[in-house]
């Protein structure tokens, strides 16, 4: 009902328009007008302002996006190389390194976690995180002892 009003008032006057921005009447001078001429005494502010919002609105779902992406590969990354990055850690370029279970676990180590299992020069078995290797060589203290090198 309220919109045939509206009609009505456009088709009485044809250049009578109604802001897309700030929804106030205006007289158009041209027929791609589509915002208030002037307003608060500046030139093209509705437009300007709704360009504004626009960009604002494009920025705003384009960081949207980014965070979506980052988030993702964070998590990603989070779940692949979370124990090699504790064996960094641990090793901090040393030739090799002795460590405590309990240390590595305490730091978030899954020891359920391996992407492979060699053996060592005595035959035993040694769990290998990309270029570490991580070799169990003692019991201490109701403690494993490992021993880590690359
Ligand atoms: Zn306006």
């Amino acid at each position: 009902m309220e919109q045939q009003v509206l009609e009505n008032q456009y088709s009485s006057d044809p250049y009578k328009r109604i802001c897309l921005y700030c929804g106030d009447s205006f007289t158009a001078h041209h027929g791609l007008q589509r915002y208030c001429p002037n307003k608060y005494g500046i030139v093209n502010y509705c437009k300007n302002q709704q360009k504004q919002k626009v960009n604002e609105k494009n920025l705003a779902n384009l960081a949207k996006e980014v965070n979506k992406l980052l988030e993702h590969f964070q998590i990603e990354e989070k779940v692949e190389n979370n124990n090699h990055l504790i064996l960094e850690i641990v090793f901090q370029n040393t030739v090799s390194k002795r460590v405590k279970r309990t240390r590595l676990i305490n730091m978030g180590f899954d020891f359920k976690d391996y992407p492979a299992r060699v053996y060592n020069s005595q035959g035993l078995i040694v769990l290998k995180y990309g270029d570490f290797y991580l070799d169990w060589v003692e019991e201490v203290d109701n403690d494993l002892i490992f021993k880590v090198y690359k």
